[in-house]
């Protein structure tokens, strides 16, 4: 299993639930502890970066206009 990166404006998604029924996050911190924004309920959390590496599901596409992924588009 290789490290994961995270960058501001990346979406993850969780193995845990948050209370609100959401699975999805937006990472808008980072550090140490990295800040994720559920993007149901818009509610903050952080986590320890090792936390969060193994809850992560998935990593979904990013909407932000910053994404340079498709800049061959
Ligand atoms: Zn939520």
């Amino acid at each position: 299993m290789q490290p994961m990166q995270f960058q501001l404006g990346d979406r993850l998604r969780l193995r845990k639930q948050h209370p609100c029924g959401n699975f999805d996050w937006e990472v808008v911190r980072l550090g140490a502890d990295i800040g994720l924004r559920c993007e149901k309920c818009g509610r903050r959390v952080l986590l320890p970066r090792s936390e969060v590496e193994r809850r992560i599901k998935q990593v979904l596409p990013r909407l932000s206009k910053t994404d340079d992924f498709f800049d061959e588009e």
